[in-house]
């Protein structure tokens, strides 16, 4: 019997078990679900283009590659199924074709797909989706128990908590781990990791991959084909799109991206878009990385590398690529290449590597699991009941406020905001805004090159909305001042972010009181806000009345695209 090994737009990895006993290869493009919304085009040239160079090497290495571009993936696999019949009548007839597909990582879509090849008389087999970590089962054994359900109100009927899921991994993997214990004794250097560079610090140029003749020729299709949104140009497009480039994006970040990855972490920066950040979610949720490959590379880093948490400075160094000889702090070896290549890359302080661990191993295995769990309800759970349609600002990204219309403009121009921008300023202006925490989820999934919906419902609607209490017990809403103590923003901003109320206050001030007011019934109780509300308490009814007359005013403004 034939196996056909059907490999989804975000399974683009060549060595993946699933394919070793295959006999050949299905792959379709399905374009229909870009028709229904206005998706950024670098992330339709992105997908799109991965696709067709990742069929073009499998076919490079012998494989029989089906590959079709149809509406939508019942289309395609009617055209499958005919070629499929075609060939077995060459044969003398047989069964229908068998399928094997690593379990969607979008809920429902395994059964879905299922039934579609059912319906058509064939059968899927559904196994493990390899291009995570961790597995269902791994997860199930971790957190005992039945799944979770969400309530109408939002409430979760079990909560995780993503720290002690990293620890757990980091036991289970061995990761970082030092004789059963955490190397350097901490499990989180979370407090090395909150500082702003000065100003003649330089991040390391953002590794570029320049599209070559079928990226050019898929975006010129996408441009043709679909309504998109946001930067329809190739400008800036400088994603991997293939393994090969990934492989390159990542030994690039390791080598000059890693040592400030830490410190910098939570610092915004006008026009500086990707600091120390890795960019390599892009290729991860693609598959073109293996999420494990990342983690044993700031692994071997660190054994080649390392130094103490915080004992290297970026800014003393200068910044930027390969700034730094290791003899200053005693190391050796590791020597670089490429654009460094005769300067030894800078030192990895275990802050920075620790911390770009967790994000991987902790964060993204720990959404996808808790996304498995909470889902259908997740995605529209609204526990604060916000329903205000997200503001023009987002879609045209014409405000006065430095640190909103800089972080959409990172967005429309790159599909890319690093998470900092993401949780605490385009989320967090949404949440104390009382947008809906489905629409803002739809505009994550459609204008960011690594969004799919298992990633962003879990991010935007869980954590950046608090739409449920299924993984953190209170809101990530601030005010302006954690803006002002992160960036260099509220510098050149007309609202002064000192004042709350008032003509020219910073809206993020006014809002965010005037949302722990409205939610107080939900949120005072949610155990970690009685700091905020003892502040709440503090303030008279005349305080009450300004802020929320100037809170009116700035949803207001923001509604009619006057902020
Ligand atoms: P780095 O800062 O270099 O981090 C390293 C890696 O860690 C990332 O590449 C990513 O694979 C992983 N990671 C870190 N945090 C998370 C997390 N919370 N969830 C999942 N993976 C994580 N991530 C996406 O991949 N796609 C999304 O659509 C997405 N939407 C988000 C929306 C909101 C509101 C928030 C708060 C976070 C979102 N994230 C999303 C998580 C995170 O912001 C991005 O993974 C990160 O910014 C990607 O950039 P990077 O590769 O430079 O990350």
């Amino acid at each position: 019997d034939r196996t056909t090994c059907w490999l989804l737009g975000d399974q683009l990895n060549p060595d993946l078990d699933a394919l070793d006993d295959a006999d050949d290869v299905l792959m379709i493009e399905a374009h229909g679900f870009a028709d229904r919304k206005p998706y950024h085009a670098h992330k339709l040239t992105l997908v799109f283009s991965a696709m067709r160079h990742f069929r073009d090497r499998l076919r490079d290495r012998g494989l029989d590659v089906t590959y079709v571009r149809a509406e939508s993936f019942g289309e395609g696999l009617d055209e499958f199924f005919a070629e499929r019949e075609r060939r077995a009548a060459d044969r003398d007839g047989g069964d229908g074709p068998q399928l094997r597909l690593m379990r969607p990582a979008s809920h429902g879509a395994g059964e879905r797909l299922r039934d579609l090849v059912a319906e058509r008389g064939g059968t899927l087999e559904l196994v493990d989706n390899e291009l995570f970590w961790t597995t269902p089962a791994d997860w199930r054994e971790w957190a005992g128990g039945e799944e979770t359900d969400i309530g109408p109100d939002g409430a979760a009927e079990r909560t995780y908590r993503q720290e002690n899921w990293y620890r757990h991994v980091r036991r289970e993997t061995g990761v970082l781990m030092d004789d059963g214990d955490p190397v350097g004794g901490e499990w989180n250097y979370d407090d090395a990791n909150q500082e702003t560079p000065p100003d003649e610090w330089e991040p390391p140029a953002r590794p570029t991959f320049e599209p070559d003749d079928l990226t050019r020729e898929t975006h010129a299709w996408v441009r043709e084909r679909f309504d998109t949104w946001g930067n329809d140009s190739l400008d800036g497009f400088a994603w991997p799109v293939t393994r090969a480039e990934a492989r390159e994006a990542l030994d690039r970040f390791v080598r000059e991206g890693l040592p400030a990855f830490g410190r910098y972490q939570d610092a915004m920066v006008g026009g500086e878009p990707f600091l120390s950040h890795s960019l390599l979610s892009p290729a991860i949720n693609l598959g073109l990385l293996d999420p494990r490959e990342p983690v044993r590379a700031v692994e071997r880093a660190y054994a080649e590398r390392g130094v103490e948490p915080g004992e290297y400075d970026p800014a003393e160094h200068g910044g930027g690529a390969a700034a730094t000889s290791l003899d200053e702090f005693g190391g050796g070896g590791a020597g670089g290449d490429g654009a460094a290549a005769d300067e030894a890359p800078a030192p990895v302080p275990l802050n920075a590597v620790e911390g770009f661990i967790r994000q991987v191993i902790g964060w993204r295995e720990f959404m996808r699991h808790v996304y498995r769990e909470a889902m259908p309800e997740l995605a529209d759970a609204n526990r604060l009941s916000q329903e205000r349609e997200l503001p023009p600002a987002y879609w045209d990204g014409e405000t006065d406020m430095e640190c909103l219309s800089e972080a959409v403009e990172h967005v429309r121009e790159f599909g890319y905001a690093h998470h900092i921008e993401r949780l605490m300023v385009l989320s967090n202006f949404a949440l104390v805004y009382g947008a809906d925490p489905a629409e803002l989820n739809e505009w994550f999934h459609l204008g960011f090159v690594d969004a799919y919906h298992w990633v962003t419902t879990p991010n935007v609607v869980a954590m950046g909305s608090f739409g449920t209490d299924v993984l953190s017990s209170k809101p990530y809403a601030s005010s302006g001042s954690y803006v002002n103590r992160m960036s260099d923003h509220c510098a050149d901003c007309p609202y002064a972010v000192s004042r709350t109320t008032g003509e020219g206050a910073c809206p993020f001030n006014a809002l965010y009181w005037d949302f722990l007011k409205e939610n107080e019934e939900t949120l005072r109780g949610t155990g970690r806000m009685g700091l905020m509300y003892s502040h709440v308490d503090g303030k008279d009814d005349a305080e009450w009345a300004e802020i929320r007359e100037r809170a009116d005013r700035v949803r207001e403004r923001a509604r009619d695209g006057e902020l």
